[in-house]
């Protein structure tokens, strides 16, 4: 099963918490063992995996990627300006991969699935492909 979670992110750089939405697909698709993929289909967003229970854990993710990735320096600044969404989004990669049993994510306690907008706010579309 395949489908489509649209959002609409609110800032320049923010981590938003997909999780519910993609264990619900999970749960629609009826898969009791296998894989969830979620992938994002845009050159300047990421998905990450990450502890959702302390918001200081996003903050930190937000902060690390501007003192790694400082804005106005890069090549591909000269065509779009956003050089550093560019490699923000390409150190933290397009999807990840979780494995389901019994019918749910198999996440640990602490750990959600996250987009990570790294050149807001936009219209973002993320892939959810859950297969037994
Ligand atoms: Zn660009």
């Amino acid at each position: 099963m395949q489908e489509i979670i649209r959002t609409r992110t609110r800032k320049k750089l923010e981590v938003l918490d997909l999780t519910p939405r993609v264990a619900d697909v999970v749960t629609r698709s009826g898969v009791g063992e296998g894989l969830c993929t979620v992938f994002v289909r845009h050159a300047t967003a990421a998905i990450v995996i990450n502890e959702n229970a302390d918001p200081g854990v996003r903050a930190d993710i937000v902060a690390a990627l501007d003192k790694l990735f400082p804005e106005g320096m890069w090549e591909h600044d000269k065509v779009d300006d956003n050089g550093a969404a560019h490699l923000k989004a390409a150190f933290l990669g397009p999807s990840e991969t979780v494995p389901v049993g019994g019918g749910r994510l198999l996440l640990g306690t602490w750990q959600g699935i996250a987009l990570v907008e790294c050149d807001g706010p936009r219209e973002r579309e993320i892939v959810v492909d859950v297969r037994g």
